[in-house]
């Protein structure tokens, strides 16, 4: 292991209250020095919970049978988006399960089509687009930036390829996930991933690997949450955990994550705010400046299961909570990566002005 990932695991891994106080104070400080104390909304939309995968740890994985499997309609799509920017959101996340066909291509082409198309006549200026629908081929991830897509959510869940294979069955490879990074970066998408914390077989060594990972890789935005089981899935019914306390230990690794990477955006996932009421609070605190409101239509949002009970907030809620953490909610904002922009070396731009992803082209 090199010497700073043995020096993140000893934090990681120290029970001292001081520790966690020090780095949640100081990833703060980082946090309002380098991009201020500003909120940024993605209104998430989980489009459809079909997934042709079945990676260990997710209730959405292929073989559960115990879901209602659910598809929006684009006409469902693009209200929501509507409503969503009528509602003060300037940036949306397009989420799914992993399908391979032509027609779930085509379906979110159209999507990311429709919702810029609408939201370029508006007087705030066209819909910032963050997709998540797994791996693609070079030229579908080009095909959808040229649509106006111009962020991308790739989540790794582990650095340890080793740990990777423990949790993803046999066909599903590490090294795809990373050419996939790679064909994102060199697109000119600002590039997300992250990682779960808590995992079986997981430890705090590798945890401070995947820290280094997120650095090493330059990336744009990070997304992290505690493992929470799904008691569904064959992860489940392993019990070899290394890590004391996946709350505290996520909040550590954001906190870290922000010290290493400044000027990055950083999510408080809603795994975060499900597995402690503070956690929105708390992950603020620990760095983030990213919230992604679910946007899913009420009687499809229990469906989209990845893990167990996750939580709702509406946007009263969580404006609320931002307020009283002392931070400012951004309405009608893209809230790009500032980071994206200083590897770029383009100068940031006015976050409410912007109509399109045309820096760069
Ligand atoms: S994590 Fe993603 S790809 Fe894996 S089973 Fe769940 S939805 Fe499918």
């Amino acid at each position: 292991m090199k010497p700073a990932a043995d020096k993140i695991a000893a934090l990681l891994q120290s029970p001292e209250e001081e520790v966690l106080i020090n780095l949640l104070n100081r990833a703060q400080q980082c946090r309002r020095e380098n991009i201020g104390n500003t909120v940024y909304l993605r209104g998430l939309i989980e489009f459809s919970n079909y997934c042709d995968l079945n990676c260990l740890y997710c209730g959405l994985r292929k073989n559960n049978y115990q879901i209602s499997r659910y598809h929006l309609t684009l006409e469902q799509v693009v209200d929501i988006a509507r409503q969503a920017y009528q509602n003060g959101f300037h940036s949306l996340a397009l989420q799914s399960g992993q399908v391979n066909t032509s027609a779930e291509f085509r379906f979110i082409l159209d999507a990311v089509k429709a919702i810029k198309d609408f939201s370029s006549q508006e007087v705030n200026g066209s819909l910032g687009i963050t997709l998540s629908v797994g791996e693609l081929s070079y030229q579908q991830y080009k095909t959808l930036w040229e649509a106006g897509a111009h962020r991308y959510l790739l989540r790794i869940e582990t650095s340890d390829p080793v740990l990777f294979n423990r949790i993803h069955p046999s066909g599903q490879r590490f090294s795809k996930r990373l050419e996939c990074l790679d064909s994102l970066k060199d697109i000119g998408y600002q590039v997300g991933t992250g990682v779960m914390i808590g995992l079986p077989g997981q430890t705090y060594e590798s945890l401070a690997e995947d820290l280094l990972f997120f650095e090493e890789r330059d990336i744009d935005m990070l997304g992290m949450g505690p493992y929470i089981i799904h008691p569904g899935t064959p992860l489940a019914k392993i019990d070899e955990y290394y890590i004391n306390d996946p709350y505290i230990t996520t909040l550590k690794m954001m906190a870290l994550a922000r010290l290493l990477m400044p000027d990055i955006n950083m999510v408080a996932s809603t795994a975060l705010q499900t597995i402690h009421p503070a956690g929105l609070t708390m992950g603020l605190k620990a760095g983030a400046n990213i919230v992604m409101p679910v946007l899913t239509p009420g009687e499809n949002r229990s469906d989209y299961s990845i893990y167990a009970n996750k939580v709702y907030k509406d946007l009263q809620k969580i404006s609320q909570e931002i307020e009283q953490s002392g931070n400012r909610l951004a309405l009608w904002q893209w809230g790009d990566s500032r980071h994206y922009y200083r590897r770029l070396n383009l100068p940031y731009p006015d976050q409410s002005s912007l109509l399109s992803h045309e820096v760069a082209d």
